[in-house]
């Protein structure tokens, strides 16, 4: 899709659980090469709106549509190979392997070699081994981890896993990357650095969809969209969505 326009359409979204409404009617638009966030207090149905986008739940009513596709009926892996990545809110690395065989092996999967395959490398010329190892390089240094490339990813604290784990994503090459309050266990210097990292990334690169309730986080957004008891009640950028009199009086009660 070109720059701005929507890559991801989200429209008219309801999902109920055992009878209990948590999202009504939900519609979001998330352009194409735009860092686009929703935001909400607990329980407002955040997670559950991010599990129906990357296949984990299929929603009650409404409907999805990826890069001109209905993509509402597919499973997690068939939105995978279109091009949807998440990552979860406790980052998943491969404790043994080093920093930079964990970033290398997002590029596997984008091949869909099989991981085994991929670290023998059996089926890799000498030069593509070379040009993954560069372009790991390069999400290492983006992400901060340059310095720990070869340490076991068992050593990383909470905050360079966080940033492995979005490097990894990335270097699958996704269309759409959603990530899950990915500041969450980060200091306030960390939370900033990876929030500068993401904004580097470019528009015609990558486009984020991000859930948090970090308003500080959130000043990375292109769009904010606010969601409350299953409604979303404001659109906009921060500064607009923060001004909003309802998303004042629910995060400030004034
Ligand atoms: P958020 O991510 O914004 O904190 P959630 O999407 O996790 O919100 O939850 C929204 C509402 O749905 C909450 O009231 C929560 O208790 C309820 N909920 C979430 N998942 C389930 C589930 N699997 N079964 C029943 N209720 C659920």
């Amino acid at each position: 899709a070109p720059a701005g326009a929507p890559l991801l359409a989200i429209g008219g979204i309801a999902h109920s659980f055992g009878g209990f409404s948590v999202l009504r009617d939900v519609s979001i638009g998330v352009g194409a090469g735009r860092i686009v966030g929703l935001l909400g207090p607990n329980g407002s149905g955040k997670t559950t709106l991010f599990n129906i986008i990357s296949g984990f739940l299929t929603p009650g009513a409404g409907s999805l549509s990826f890069d001109g596709r209905e993509i509402t009926r597919l499973d997690v892996q068939a939105r995978s190979r279109l091009g949807i990545t998440r990552t979860f809110q406790t980052p998943k690395v491969f404790e043994s392997l080093s920093t930079r065989d964990n970033v290398a092996l997002g590029f596997y999967k984008q091949t869909g070699a099989g991981v085994v395959e991929s670290l023998i490398g059996s089926a890799r010329s000498r030069r593509e081994m070379a040009d993954i190892r560069e372009r790991s390089s390069a999400l290492m240094t983006r992400f901060n981890l340059a310095a720990l490339a070869d340490a076991p990813a068992a050593l990383l604290t909470a905050g360079q896993r966080r940033n492995l784990e979005i490097a990894r994503a990335l270097a699958g090459a996704p269309k759409l990357l959603m990530l899950d309050e990915p500041s969450t266990g980060l200091t306030r210097d960390e939370a900033d650095a990876l929030g500068q990292a993401l904004k580097s990334l470019g528009n015609d690169a990558v486009t984020v969809f991000v859930v948090s309730h970090d308003m500080e986080f959130m000043r990375i957004v292109d769009v904010a969209h606010v969601l409350y008891f299953g409604e979303i009640i404001a659109s906009g950028d921060m500064r607009t969505v923060q001004a909003d009199p309802k998303v004042r009086q629910i995060y400030l009660g004034t």
